[in-house]
């Protein structure tokens, strides 16, 4: 059995009280072992815990302001991120956060243009 250094990660044999390599102290034997920043060991894929943004005020603004059927989209891709996020099903629920987002610009673009040609013509007339 080997004790790892914590501080340079070079294997040691049972017995030393310091590292040969950096001579830091090491972990007594018996004590778990703490690899430290040099802990190689697969570590499970960190849960994944924060919702992805529904976008609903902008939603709500986007279907109030301008482009009503996109705003109404953008409302549906954002609620079924959220229940597919209370399922944990967190692919998903991203995908539909980024649908949402995608759909909100789109909206949001097209909102502009439109508002700029109604207040153009109405210059015009
Ligand atoms: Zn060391």
């Amino acid at each position: 059995m080997k004790i790892y250094c914590q501080e340079c990660g070079a294997a040691n044999e049972t017995g030393l009280k310091e590292c040969r390599i950096c001579h830091a102290s090491l972990p007594h034997e018996g004590t778990k072992p703490d690899y430290g920043k040099y802990n190689f060991e697969a570590s499970p894929a960190p849960v994944k815990e924060i919702q992805p943004p529904m976008y609903l005020g902008w939603s709500l603004a986007l279907m109030f302001c301008c482009c009503c059927p996109l705003g109404i989209l953008a409302i549906i891709f954002g609620i079924q991120s959220a229940s597919a996020f209370k399922k944990k099903d967190y692919d998903k629920a991203d995908r539909k956060s980024e649908a949402t987002r995608k759909t909100l610009v789109w909206g949001t673009v097209l909102g502009f243009v439109m508002w700029i040609v109604i207040l153009v013509s109405g210059v015009l007339d």
